[in-house]
């Protein structure tokens, strides 16, 4: 392993520092409204600057970003507490790829506007009854001369709410075989036909949508790639997600935990700071020392990669342990304030306005999207470990 960078990534970093510093993307706004305006606000300065699909090749836009540097703009960003990307989908999905798989003509009409934030996407993938068995959608699209018909339903589709397209799996083929069949189609969000209904979460928010599609008209050029052979491209989307999110996940946890000792500093309990009561300490440690071996095992996967090495199944392990580790640092966290963590940030009452029940409780997710802790371990068990199917 490695941990040194070259002359012209600590360059890249100085560079993307320095704008940051003139540039802070400021506090983030609690109500969603707010927060949409600022979000999209912020990608589009981002953007303006060239800062934003630093992976994407420079003729599209981006800056054809190694990975060592896309992993120097997360920390960077991480470092300097900016808000997650509104344009998400669109900037680690749907961009990549429309430049791997789209036409010259929708290349042209949303890769610029995703960078922007001009253009929100969606991830149109799961359904009632399709989720960890994505091949049994049901969602069909049929074709009438020169337009897809499209009806049926997706869930959990994040952002759907304020998205203008949406990436959607529909079944194009009912006859063939449940991975065969599947077309990958571009759907406009405004279309007559989409119905959106936002689902509350736990914590209140709102990020999670159902979408309905009745009879909606989609024009067939909103094909990427081949007809029924969608099931190709949407494995290439997953695997942009998934590689998108290694390294960031754990500079997620790494913020987090900083913020858990200045808090443990500052906050007094039973008469001291709470940074002196052995069971808060005895617990500090322990989310430390998983943090650190997380760093471990991002940095391990990560040279594997930058020795030419694919992403391979060894990264269920780094998913199956941030997503659990997360949710016990943030237990933690919880359990620090005590009774306190039972106030959101609705209360005026609630310690840090509420954030760290916010978090955990936003974190139960987290075992749960990209792929299920069951189907992680099972991953580890037949793939790592070699062990029969069970
Ligand atoms: C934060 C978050 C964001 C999301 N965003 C999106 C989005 O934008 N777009 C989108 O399309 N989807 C999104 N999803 C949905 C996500 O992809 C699915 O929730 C996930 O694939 C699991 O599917 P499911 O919910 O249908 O559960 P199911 O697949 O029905 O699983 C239910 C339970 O059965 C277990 N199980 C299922 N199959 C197996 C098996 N073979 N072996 C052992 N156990 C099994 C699972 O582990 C789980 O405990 C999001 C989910 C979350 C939590």
């Amino acid at each position: 392993m490695d941990f040194s960078y070259s002359t012209d990534e600590e360059r890249f970093r100085g560079e993307l520092r320095a704008w940051l510093q003139t540039n802070p993307p400021g506090t983030e706004p609690s109500d969603p409204k707010a927060w949409v305006a600022y979000a999209k606000g912020w990608q589009k300065k981002l953007a303006d600057a060239g800062w934003c699909g630093v992976a994407w090749p420079k003729v599209y836009g981006g800056r054809g970003a190694t990975l060592l540097q896309q992993i120097i703009f997360q920390e960077e960003l991480a470092r300097a507490k900016a808000p997650q990307f509104i344009g998400l989908a669109g900037l680690t999905m749907g961009g990549p790829v429309l430049i791997a798989h789209g036409t010259e003509e929708q290349k042209k009409k949303h890769l610029r506007p995703i960078l922007t934030a001009d253009e929100i996407w969606c991830q149109g993938f799961s359904e009632p009854n399709a989720g960890s068995d994505l091949a049994a959608i049901k969602t069909k699209g049929v074709l009438e001369g020169d337009t897809f018909v499209v009806t049926g339903q997706k869930v959990w589709t994040s952002w759907a709410r304020y998205a203008d397209v949406c990436m959607c799996l529909v079944r194009t083929d009912p006859d063939a075989p449940k991975h065969k069949g599947i077309t990958f189609l571009l759907v406009d969000m405004k279309s007559p036909g989409v119905t959106v209904r936002p689902l509350t979460q736990i914590n209140g928010d709102a990020d999670f949508n159902e979408v309905f599609f009745e009879d909606v008209r989609v024009p067939k050029k909103n094909v990427v790639g081949e007809l029924n052979k969608g099931w190709d491209i949407a494995i290439t989307c997953l695997m942009h997600e998934r590689q998108t999110l290694t390294f960031s996940r754990q500079l997620q946890s790494k913020v987090a935990l900083e913020e858990m000792l200045d808090g443990a500093r500052r906050r007094q309990k039973d008469g001291q700071p709470a940074a002196a009561d052995p069971l808060v300490r005895q617990a500090l440690s322990q989310a430390y020392i998983e943090s650190e071996a997380m760093r471990l095992l991002a940095y391990r996967n990560l040279t594997k990669v930058l020795r030419g090495g694919v992403p391979g199944p060894e990264g269920s392990i780094e998913k199956l342990f941030w997503s659990e580790m997360y949710q016990r640092q943030l237990d933690t966290a919880c359990t620090m304030i005590g009774p306190h963590s039972q106030l959101l940030r609705d209360s005026p009452h609630a310690v840090d306005e509420g954030r760290w029940p916010h978090l955990l409780l936003y974190s139960k997710g987290r075992t749960i999207a990209a792929g299920t802790s069951e189907v992680q371990r099972s991953i580890i068990a037949e793939r790592v470990l070699g062990l029969p199917r069970g």
